[in-house]
C-alpha cells in the first residue's frame, strides 16, 4: 500500500487531517502526520529530520506520497528526500494537491491499492466535488488522467513496442488481469491499443478497459508508456507477452481449456441436447440452483462518506472471499484453475468501475448499493458489446464479482450454493466462484441453460472431474427438481427420467470413466511396462519452463519435446545465450536429473517472428520452416546450440532437429553443433563429451528414408501431427478436412513402422511426441509398431501409462498388422476399439 506522509506547520492540522484521512480511508491507511518543530518552545515551524522519519514510518515499495501545506513545509520535505537512500528517493512524491481534500482523497485510493502516480491523480482531484458544488472549474476531475510525475533521468516521452498475441484465446481475462498487474508494478502511464482493429487506446490500470479492447489471437497490439519506468515496464510486459501473459502453453492448458470434442449423438425421445463441457456420465436427481436478486434497502442514502466506506468494506470482504477461492482451487485443481480469480479480483479494484460508483456516492448522493450495481451493469455493458463470444462471456463475470460486492453490502455473504441433497445440478448459468465451491461428492453433474464450454466454470468443472452440459436452453430448467436425469458430459446430452436399462447403462459407464480416470492418477509415478514386461518411457511435452513442475508432478520419467519456441515468440528480438542457457537450466533443475530433449528453434512460414524477416510464401507448411528457416540463420541455430551444449555439461539433455528432409541438413546441423561447441570451449565453457542428438521424423520423405539418417543420431521422434499433414495433405488446423488428418490412418502408421524398421539394427530409441501418443486406443498399436518412448502433455501422462501397462506386445502385433491392411483411419478405430477398449 502507497504511504502517506501529511506535513504541515501545525502538528494540531496535521493530527486532525490524519484523523479525518483514516476516518474516510480506513484505520489501516499508512498515514502518519507531522508538524512543529522537535523543540518544546516552537510549536510551529517543520522540521526535515521528523520528516524524513514519518517517511521512514510509512515507506513501502509502493513509494509514499507526501502534501504539505505551505512554504518551508516544501522545503523541509526536499531535504527529507534527500536524506533517504538514493534507491528509495525515485519513489517519494512530493504532490502539490490540496492538504486536507487531498489527504482524504489519497487515503481512499492508497487503501485500494492504487498505484502512486493514481494516488497523487486522485489527490489532486480532491477538490472537484466542492468546485463542481459551488459552480467554479477545478482542478482536474476525479479520475481524470494526470501527466505521470518527472523524475531525474526519466523517459518523458512516449515509448511504445508491438506485440503479436498469440494467446490461443487472446487477451482474454486471465491474460489482460496480468498485463494490468504488471502495469501496476511500474510508476508509468501505460495504454494499449489494438492494431489490428483500431480500437483504443486503453489505459493498462484497468482490466475492463484493456479486456473490451476485444484482442484475439493472432492481432497485434501497441504498448504506449511515458512516466519514469516507461522503459521498464515496456520490458516487463514484453517478457510477460513472452511467457505468453502466464498461460500454460497451449498443450498444457489444451486438457483443462478445451472441451470434450462433440460426438455422435443418438437421439432418444426426451433428451435434451446441449454441449459437452466436462467429460463423465452421471446418475441422479435433479437439484435446482436458483440465485435470487439481493435486495437492496429502500430509504434514502446516509452520508457519502458513510456510503463509500461501507462499499469499500463491502469490496474487501469479497476480496477475502475471491482469494481464499482462488486458494482452494489453486489446492484442488492447480494454479491455471485458479487464475480467473486473480482476474475477479482485479475487476474489483478497477477504476472503470470504482470512478462511477465514487461519482454516484458523491456526487449524486446515491447509496452504495445502487451506485455499485449501475456501475457493474454498464461495464458488464461494454464487455457484452464485444464480437468475439469468449470475451463477451467475461460480462458473466463481472456480474459475478459485482453480485459477491452486493451480498457483503447487503448481509446476505455467506449464503453459499447449497443443495437439497446429492444430485446434478441444475441452474440457469453458474458463476466460477459457485462452480469453485462444488463437492463432487454431491455434485454429480452440473447442468446448465446457459454457457459455453469455453466459460470458466466450464473449465473448472473439468480440472474438479464433474461431468457437466452447458448450453441446454430454458427445458433443462423446466425439469422438475427431484426427476431423475442422465448426464452425459462427453455427447453434451440430459436424458430426464431414463429406464432402468439406460440407468444401469449410464452407471457403468460412469463407473468405468472414474475408476480408469483414478486409477490412472494413483499409479502415476509407476513405472511403465507392458503385460509382457517391456519397458516403454512415458514423455512429457512441454512448452515452457513452469510446464516441468506440471510434467514431474504427473508422472513424466523424462521430457520427450521441448518446444523452445517459448522462448522466441511474443518479442520483438532474439533471446540471447544468457537467457536462453538460465532458461533450459531451469527446466533441467526441475527435472532433477530425468532426460530432456531439447528441440531447435521449429518456427517459419507459419509461424513468423518479426526479427527473422522472411518473403512471403503461397504454402507456408511448405515452405522455410523449423531446421530449413534455421540453416537460413546458421547464428540463430548456433547461439541456441551453445546455450545447450553449456547445460548438456551438467544435466541429461539431448538435442533434437525440427522438421528434417535430407541427410545433407542433418550434415549441417551437426557441422553447426561442433562450432558450438568450439566457441563454448573457447570461451573458457564446459560442454559434455558426448551430445546425443536426433531428429523429428515428420515428412514422410524422412520416414522412408530414416535408414540413412540412423548412422548419425542416436534417436528418432517421430511428430505424428506434421506426418499426418503432410502424408494425407491435409491442412493440420483446417477443421475442414480435420477429419482427414487422423494419424491413426493406415499411411502414418506404415510410416511409423518404417522409422522403427529403420531404427531396429542400430538399436535406436524411437519415440512418438505428436498428439497421437495421447490417444490410448493408439497406444498398443505404436507400441507393436516398435516405439518404445510416448510423448505427450502432461495431463494425459497417467492415462498413457495405464495404458500401456495393459497391452500384450504379441496381440498388439496381430492387431497393428491388420490395421496396416486397412484402408482408414476410421476402420482402424474402430479394429483397435473392439480389440482394446475394455
Ligand atoms: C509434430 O509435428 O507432431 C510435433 C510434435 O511437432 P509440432 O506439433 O511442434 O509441430
Ligand atoms: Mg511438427
Amino acid at each position: 500500500m502507497v504511504g502517506i506522509v501529511l506535513v504541515s506547520h501545525s502538528a494540531k492540522l496535521a493530527d486532525g487531517v490524519a484523523e479525518l484521512a483514516r476516518e474516510m480511508g480506513g484505520a489501516d491507511v499508512s498515514l502518519e502526520p507531522v508538524g512543529g518543530l522537535d523543540l518544546p518552545d516552537r510549536p510551529v515551524g517543520t522540521d526535515a529530520v521528523l520528516v524524513h522519519q514519518a517517511i521512514e514510518r510509512v515507506w513501502s515499495d509502493d513509494g509514499v506520497l507526501v502534501l504539505m501545506d505551505l512554504g518551508s513545509a516544501v522545503l523541509s520535505t526536499e531535504m527529507a528526500v534527500e536524506m533517504l537512500p538514493e534507491d528509495r528517493r525515485g519513489r517519494v512524491l512530493l504532490c502539490e494537491a490540496p492538504f486536507v481534500e487531498g489527504a482524504i482523497a489519497a487515503a481512499v485510493a492508497a487503501r485500494v491499492g492504487r498505484s502512486l502516480g493514481e494516488v497523487a491523480e486522485e489527490a489532486r482531484g480532491g477538490l472537484a466535488p466542492k468546485a463542481d458544488h459551488l459552480g467554479v472549474p477545478s482542478a482536474p476531475p476525479i479520475g481524470a488522467r494526470a501527466e505521470p510525475e518527472k523524475a531525474p533521468g526519466a523517459a518523458v516521452e512516449e515509448l511504445t513496442i508491438r506485440l503479436s498475441i498469440e494467446n490461443p484465446l487472446g487477451l482474454h481475462a486471465r491474460a489482460a488481469a496480468r498485463l494490468v498487474q504488471a502495469a501496476a508494478a511500474f510508476e508509468a502511464d501505460v495504454r494499449v491499443t489494438n492494431l489490428t482493429t483500431g480500437r483504443g487506446p486503453a489505459g493498462a490500470r484497468s482490466l475492463n478497459a484493456i479486456g473490451t479492447l476485444g484482442v484475439l489471437q493472432g492481432q497485434e497490439i501497441e504498448v504506449a508508456a511515458t512516466g519514469p519506468h516507461a522503459t521498464e515496464v515496456l520490458e516487463a510486459i514484453r517478457a510477460l507477452a513472452a511467457e505468453g501473459f502466464g498461460d500454460l502453453s497451449t498443450e498444457s492448458a489444451a486438457a483443462i481449456e478445451t472441451p470434450p470434442p462433440v460426438v455422435e449423438i443418438e437421439l432418444i425421445e426426451g433428451m435434451l441436447v446441449g454441449l459437452p463441457a466436462s467429460p463423465g456420465v452421471a446418475v441422479g436427481p435433479v437439484r435446482h440452483f436458483v440465485t435470487t436478486d439481493i435486495e437492496l434497502p429502500p430509504g434514502p442514502a446516509a452520508e457519502p462518506a458513510e456510503e463509500w466506506a461501507a462499499l469499500e468494506k463491502a469490496i474487501e470482504g469479497a476480496v477475502v472471499e475471491i482469494r481464499s477461492t482462488r486458494d482452494a482451487v489453486a489446492d484442488r485443481a492447480g494454479r491455471q484453475a485458479a487464475a480467473i480469480f486473480e482476474a475477479h479480483e482485479l475487476f474489483l479494484r478497477d477504476e472503470e468501475l470504482l470512478a462511477p460508483a465514487r461519482k454516484a456516492i458523491f456526487e449524486e448522493g446515491r447509496g452504495a448499493g445502487r451506485a455499485w450495481r449501475s456501475a457493474v451493469e454498464r461495464v458488464a455493458e461494454s464487455w457484452r458489446a464485444l464480437e468475439d463470444p469468449y470475451l463477451r462471456a467475461r460480462a458473466a463475470d463481472v456480474e459475478a464479482v459485482g453480485r459477491q460486492v452486493l451480498a457483503h453490502l447487503t448481509g446476505a455473504a455467506g449464503a453459499k450454493l447449497s443443495l437439497a441433497g446429492p444430485g446434478v445440478l441444475v441452474a440457469r448459468d453458474l458463476t466460477p466462484a459457485d462452480t469453485a465451491g462444488l463437492d463432487p461428492d454431491v455434485v454429480f453433474g452440473v447442468a446448465t441453460a446457459l454457457g459455453g464450454p469455453t466459460s470458466h466454470s466450464a473449465v473448472l468443472a473439468r480440472s474438479l472431474g464433474i461431468p457437466a452440459v452447458v448450453g441446454l436452453g430454458s427445458q433443462i430448467l423446466e425439469v422438475q427438481d427431484g426427476t431423475t436425469v442422465v448426464i452425459d458430459g462427453f455427447s453434451g446430452t440430459v436424458l430426464p427420467n431414463p429406464d432402468a436399462e439406460q440407468i444401469a447403462g449410464a452407471q457403468s459407464s460412469a463407473e468405468a470413466f472414474r475408476s480408469s480416470e483414478a486409477a490412472a492418477r494413483a499409479e502415476a509415478s509407476e513405472p511403465s511396462v507392458t503385460l509382457d514386461g517391456t519397458p516403454v518411457e512415458v514423455a512429457a511435452n512441454i512448452g515452457r519452463p513452469e510446464d516441468a513442475i506440471a510434467a514431474v508432478a504427473a508422472g513424466a520419467e523424462s521430457v520427450g519435446l521441448l518446444r523452445t519456441e517459448f522462448l522466441f515468440i511474443g518479442r520483438d528480438r532474439l533471446p540471447g545465450e544468457e537467457e536462453q542457457e538460465a532458461a533450459y537450466r531451469q527446466i533441467a533443475e526441475v527435472l532433477g536429473g530425468r532426460p530432456m530433449i531439447l528441440r531447435t528453434l521449429d518456427v517459419g512460414g507459419d509461424k513468423p517472428l518479426p526479427y527473422l524477416p522472411m518473403p512471403h510464401e503461397a504454402n507456408p507448411f511448405l515452405g522455410v520452416r523449423g531446421l530449413r528457416l534455421s540453416l537460413t540463420r546458421p547464428e540463430v541455430l548456433r547461439t541456441q546450440l551453445r546455450a545447450a551444449l553449456r547445460v548438456a555439461a551438467d544435466h541429461p539433455v539431448r538435442v533434437m532437429f525440427p522438421m528434417v528432409t535430407t541427410l545433407e541438413e542433418l550434415m549441417d546441423a551437426k557441422t553447426i553443433v561442433e562450432e558450438a561447441r568450439s566457441d563454448v570451449e573457447a570461451a573458457g565453457g564446459r560442454t559434455p563429451e558426448q551430445l546425443e542428438m536426433g531428429i523429428m521424423v515428420e515428412i514422410p520423405a524422412a520416414a522412408l528414408s530414416a535408414a540413412t539418417f540412423a548412422p548419425h543420431v542416436q534417436f528418432f521422434s517421430i511428430g505424428t501431427n506434421d506426418l499426418a499433414q503432410y502424408a494425407l495433405a491435409a491442412e493440420r488446423g483446417n477443421e475442414r478436412v480435420a477429419g482427414l488428418a487422423d494419424a491413426l490412418h493406415p499411411a502414418v502408421l506404415r510410416l511409423v513402422r518404417a522409422t522403427a524398421a529403420a531404427a531396429e539394427p542400430l538399436d535406436l530409441m524411437v519415440g512418438v511426441c505428436g498428439e497421437l501418443a495421447a490417444d490410448t486406443l493408439a497406444v498398443p498399436l505404436l507400441l507393436a509398431l516398435g516405439v518404445r518412448e510416448l510423448s505427450a502433455s502432461s495431463p494425459a501422462i497417467p492415462r498413457i501409462k495405464r495404458a500401456v501397462r495393459s497391452v500384450d506386445l504379441r496381440t498388439a502385433r496381430e492387431v497393428a498388422e491388420q490395421a496396416l491392411e486397412l484402408d482408414s483411419a476410421a476402420a482402424v478405430r474402430a479394429l483397435a476399439t473392439s480389440a482394446f477398449a475394455h
